[in-house]
């Protein structure tokens, strides 16, 4: 059966890839990937060359098509995002429900993530969470940011450096004294995990000059707060 495996990449350390990962990157027909020259860098410190097939949000419906002529073919195909686990706020939902649905095979190649990474050093006591993703930019971002504040769970959010400023002053205004988690670059030369209220953590990001980087957002649980 031919199959498409789905396959975790680094967050930024190039070093953190599975020995699985490499070895199924090197076996595979095509590797379907978000932005090609990020894929390349990658298979480029490993000596691997393959042909790479675009698969971002805009050319998900082409590639799909693609993707089930290969493994109708009988070729072996992987998935791959920019970084980390691919279907985790990333694109490729439609490309595994499609591979599905033909009768090919799917298979998880499991590896770094920044929402696991995160959480691996979060020390909450409490399993459970709520993992959000990206909020809405604008429609329904003031409705998020309330259920938030109304959530008895910790919550976990992706954040791009041009909003986290205004998402901690979101925050701060519903949530002033509840203890925020900010995974800054993980695995990256400039990592760092900043604790605080988000008033506390918003003050800092702006004497900070400019918040760059990437964000996972942790908000504490009610009762560790
Ligand atoms: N699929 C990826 C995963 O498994 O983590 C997430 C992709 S999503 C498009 C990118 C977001 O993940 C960033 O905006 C940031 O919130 C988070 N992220 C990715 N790499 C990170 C890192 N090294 N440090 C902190 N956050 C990171």
């Amino acid at each position: 059966m031919s199959t498409l495996y789905v396959v975790a990449t680094p967050i930024g350390n190039l070093e953190d890839i599975t020995l699985r990962a490499l070895r199924i990157l090197k076996a595979v027909d095509v590797i379907f990937c978000e932005d090609t020259r990020v894929t390349s860098k990658l298979l480029a410190k490993y000596e691997t060359e393959k042909p790479l097939v675009r698969c971002d949000e805009k050319a998900e419906g082409k590639a799909t098509q693609r993707a089930l002529e290969l493994l109708e073919e009988g070729k072996d195909i992987a998935l791959v995002s920019d970084a980390g686990t691919p279907g985790i706020s990333d694109p490729g939902a439609r490309l595994v429900r499609a591979v599905r649905a033909a009768g090919h095979g799917v298979v998880a190649v499991p590896g770094p993530s920044a929402l696991s990474a995160a959480l691996s050093i979060a020390g909450l006591t409490e399993n459970e969470f709520v993992f959000l993703g990206f909020l809405p930019h604008k429609k329904g971002r003031q409705t998020a940011i309330k259920s938030i504040a109304a959530e008895e769970r910790a919550v976990i959010l992706y954040e791009s450096p041009h909003r986290i400023e205004k998402l901690m002053s979101e925050l701060a205004a519903v949530l002033p004294e509840r203890e925020t988690m900010l995974f800054r670059e993980l695995t990256k030369m400039f990592e760092e995990v900043l604790v605080g209220t988000p008033q506390e953590l918003w003050a800092r990001l702006e004497t900070d000059g400019s918040a760059r980087g990437e964000f996972v957002v942790l908000i504490t649980p009610s009762q560790e707060a």
